[in-house]
């Protein structure tokens, strides 16, 4: 471990900064770069290959090229899986330099990096190899004297964007069910966070990926994202990132070729705190609901609901839980928060706590930058927040917690409810009535009772409403890479 409070030394050179296609690093075909910045001061990390469109029609290509003629999707299923947990096994083994890459590109706690996030991508990459060889079909007992099976089968290149928020994560959710099922990839890095991919991307070339089958495209949304959502040699298309940009590229996927589209959006997500709760333990999951990775996650429980019965001994202890946040750079030990990921987003912020407090709610504590460079944001309390008040409807992605009053089970579950989005819940009752109550009436694609983000590889992710198409993760997402093929053949003797 690292010694207290010394900061840890960020990797000094950066390994890959180019793009990786047909199992190799080259430039951008245009020759540009653009650069990723360290969010703790706003300097330059390094100059990164910047994709467009060119290099996007040659990644395919060579995912096309790995997909018909390539070994991968023919290999026995055995084979996919060995190799699958020979990249976790190496993961494992560059645990903790991934982690600081991660940390230096998006600014999140380096614990929180090399201790959950890291480990869990390894998890996920183990129990995706675990269903590679599970994947079959069924025998259909049809009318008439046939013989009738399914067979499940790859469904080609998939096109899949994401976000920085988690850019591990991110990839591990999209890139291992592709794998396991067959699939060959290209992805699309968020411009903001370019590194860990790359690095991870190589160990898996390492660990016996063929060429062609993982092609990871750094670039900016509007000219590579939108290359690859447009492309017509693109059989699938996965995408997290906000609501708006989910509407663009599900019809630049219907616009081309018509690829199913699965689409991880936005939230706003209720977290909701009822009468009987234990009034410390709630502030500390709320807490944790809210300002974990920075508040910088679509399924942050970003409205508290507080029953008025324990509502204002609840904001007393939220302020001061949100007042001792350890705040600073990530680097170093017992950090709770680093900087939020970009400028933009840092002004974003800022914008919406001035918005708080412009419409009227009382700012408990927190409301400005923290410290005089990078892009570090006071953790920030709103009590007295009302529905109609934009803290309350949109997603602020940011260390803003807003607090909002109930008195009864069937308002709360209205104003829950009453929002474009459905992600994700939070209930906190000690009474398993209220709880089935409040499971069975909210419209959001995850209910944690007693507990908040909880993402085991097993679990399936995904939203109700403008959160999204389909699921991620656990046994749902697997569908998501897999045609179905019925086989009908006469029987001579039935
Ligand atoms: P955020 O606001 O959190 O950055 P975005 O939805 O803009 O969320 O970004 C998520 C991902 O979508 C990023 O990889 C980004 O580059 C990509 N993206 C943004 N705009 C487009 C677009 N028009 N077409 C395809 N991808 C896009």
């Amino acid at each position: 471990a690292a010694a207290a409070e010394e900061p840890i030394t960020p990797p000094v050179t950066v390994p890959h900064t180019q793009l990786l296609i047909n199992g190799k690093f080259v430039d951008a075909a245009s020759g540009r770069t653009f650069q990723t910045l360290d969010p703790r001061t706003g300097e330059v990390i390094a100059n990164v290959a910047e994709g467009d469109a060119e290099d996007v029609n040659r990644a395919v290509a060579a995912a096309r090229k790995a997909f018909d003629e390539g070994p991968w999707p023919r290999l026995p299923a055995f084979e996919r899986q060995k190799i699958l947990l020979k990249c976790a096994d190496l993961v494992d083994k560059h645990n903790d330099e991934i982690a600081a890459l991660e940390t230096w590109d998006n600014g999140k706690p380096y614990e929180q990096a090399a201790k959950v996030e890291v480990p869990m991508f390894a998890r996920l990459f183990r129990y995706y190899a675990g269903w590679a060889d599970k994947i079959h079909g069924l025998t259909v007992p049809a009318d008439g004297p046939y013989h009738v099976q399914t067979l499940h089968e790859p469904i080609g290149v998939a096109g899949q964007i994401i976000p920085w928020n988690f850019p591990l994560l991110m990839f591990a959710w999209k890139v291992g069910p592709a794998l396991a099922t067959g699939n060959t990839i290209v992805l699309k890095t968020a411009e903001q966070t370019p590194l860990s991919a790359l690095y991870v991307a190589r160990l898996f070339h390492e660990a016996g990926l063929p060429e062609g089958v993982l092609n990871i495209i750094s670039g900016f949304g509007p000219t590579a994202g939108a290359a690859l959502a447009s492309h017509m040699d693109v059989d699938k298309l996965a995408f997290t990132g906000s609501t708006e940009t989910g509407k663009i590229v599900l019809e630049l996927g219907a616009k081309s070729n018509l690829k199913p589209v699965t689409l991880e959006l936005g939230g706003k997500s209720p977290f909701i705190v009822c009468e009987d709760a234990d009034v410390d333990q709630a502030v500390e999951l709320a807490h944790f609901a809210l300002f974990f990775n920075q508040g910088q996650c679509c399924c942050a429980g970003s409205r508290t609901f507080v029953h008025e019965k324990v509502y204002d001994e609840f904001v007393e202890k939220a302020k001061a839980r949100a007042s001792r946040r350890s705040v600073g750079d990530p680097f170093k030990a017992g950090i709770e928060q680093g900087p939020q990921v970009d400028s933009e987003q840092f002004e974003k912020i800022l914008k919406y706590i001035r918005s708080g407090v412009e419409c009227g709610a009382t700012l408990e504590t927190g409301g400005e930058r923290y410290g005089s460079k990078g892009y570090y944001v006071q953790p920030t309390v709103f009590s007295n927040v009302k529905d109609d008040m934009l803290i309350a409807k949109d997603e602020i992605f940011g260390p803003v917690q807003s607090i909002l009053k109930f008195k009864d089970l069937n308002e709360v579950i209205k104003r829950s409810n009453a929002t474009r989005y459905g992600l994700a819940a939070g209930v906190f009752t000690q009474n398993i009535d209220t709880a089935n109550t409040l499971i069975r009436a909210l419209r959001v694609g995850t209910v944690w009772v007693n507990t908040f983000d909880i993402f085991d590889a097993a679990i399936p992710f995904g939203g109700y409403k403008m959160s999204g198409h389909g699921r991620e993760k656990g046994i749902y997402s697997l569908s998501n890479y897999l045609q179905v093929k019925a086989v009908v053949t006469p029987l001579k003797n039935p």
